[in-house]
């Protein structure tokens, strides 16, 4: 261990985590609601700049202003990737005790918007690479815009010559147990239309809630099939499952349907391709609409995520568990974890804070778990690194 930089002065933990609570973030599909993350991505810039690292602020949706950013310090190869995103969920600001951009502490908590979902985190990673010695492998900490809607930050990465760490370490609420596995997800809107007519006509080719009916069925008869094909017992719903959950149809009795929509969902175990699935979903609805004149559009409501599982390698997962005094976990939420992995990046999900905080009014971090993730990032970096 050689020389500790200290450069300037950074702020304490609990000073970074406030000056980032306050500063809002919120990614929304609703454009009233949705913000910009460029001072947030130039305030950990400028943090990261007095810590010597090389900052790149690039931009991921100019009209939008959103960004992210890539920081680096170190020489070699290998070393350690450090990841979280800039956004919050929006505040809800009515179930709110307090401002959810104003950092209030108790004794015990820390609440603000995003304290725990992630912004602790980029508090945590910052105190940690301040203390440590002048000389390392390369430390790349990267703060992604957007993860709660589109992941559009994560995706932008996917086009960029990013460093090749020996560990990615995504700092998401895990109460720091190691997650190396996570469901994907998809999410569709199928709309049927037709020409319809009076109900008295016996044309049901043309009733788009009989031919909604036939497509329901054969959804759930792939349901089965996927439920059969491959279990996983870690996951705490061992099987890929898909939800149908809102049907719009019709707007008359005596008028043969003319008009359905059907929206649902499904989260496939992480071996099942995202490419694979869709694929299937198409297959099923041609097939269920075969005997029916209707016409029919299927949309993703969002950008389909694939499952994750970890490509990190045996001995650095149980250096990650003897570290955190845990042993690896799956998630039933989704992450950039597998768009990292897509990119040879191997992965862990593992950050202070417990996911039961994460989008919820007064949201809170136990003030003991910053101590706690100082202590095992500390020593997982150390270990990538020198
Ligand atoms: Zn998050």
């Amino acid at each position: 261990m050689g020389l500790i930089i200290h450069m300037k002065r950074l702020p304490t933990s609990m000073e970074l985590i406030q000056h980032l609570v306050q500063e809002p973030s919120v990614s929304s599909d609703d454009s009233q609601l949705d913000m910009s993350n460029r001072k947030l991505c130039e305030q950990l810039a400028n943090w990261l700049d007095d810590l010597k690292f090389t900052c790149k602020l690039q931009p991921v949706c100019e009209h939008k202003d959103k960004w992210n950013l890539i920081a680096t310090r170190g020489k070699g190869q290998g070393g350690i990737m450090l990841s979280g995103h800039t956004d919050t969920v929006p505040a809800d600001e009515q179930a709110w005790q307090s401002d959810p951009w104003k950092l209030t502490a108790s004794s015990q908590h820390l609440t603000g918007l995003g304290v725990t979902d992630m912004k602790a985190f980029f508090a945590v990673a910052l105190s940690v690479i301040n203390d440590l010695p002048a000389k390392h492998k390369p430390i790349t900490l990267i703060a992604t815009a957007d993860e709660e809607t589109t992941m559009a930050g994560a995706r932008a990465l996917q086009s960029q010559e990013l460093p090749k760490p020996t560990l990615n370490l995504i700092g998401e609420p895990t109460s720091l147990v190691p997650v190396v596995s996570h469901k994907g997800y998809q999410a569709y809107r199928l709309s049927l239309t037709s020409q319809g007519g009076h109900s008295s006509l016996n044309k049901h080719q043309y009733n788009c809630l009989d031919a909604m009916h036939s497509v329901m069925g054969k959804l759930m008869q792939l349901r089965n099939a996927l439920a059969h094909q491959t279990q996983n017992t870690q996951f705490k719903v061992p099987v890929s499952t898909l939800n149908l959950g809102t049907l719009k149809a019709g707007d008359a009795v005596n008028r043969i349907c003319a008009e359905a929509t059907l929206e649902f969902d499904i989260r496939p175990l992480p071996d099942l391709s995202g490419a694979a699935l869709e694929a299937l979903v198409q297959e099923t609805i041609i097939s269920a609409l075969a005997p029916f004149e209707v016409s029919r559009q299927l949309a993703p409501l969002y950008h389909p995520i694939d499952g994750f599982l970890t490509s990190c390698q045996h001995h650095h997962l149980e250096h990650l568990c003897d570290v955190s005094g845990t042993t690896a976990i799956t998630a039933d939420y989704v992450t950039e974890a597998s768009l990292f992995e897509q990119m040879g990046i191997p992965s862990i999900v593992l950050g202070p804070g417990s996911i039961d905080q994460a989008h919820r009014p007064n949201e809170q971090l136990p003030i003991a778990a910053i101590g706690e993730a100082e202590n095992i990032y500390q020593q997982i970096i150390s270990h990538y690194c020198f």
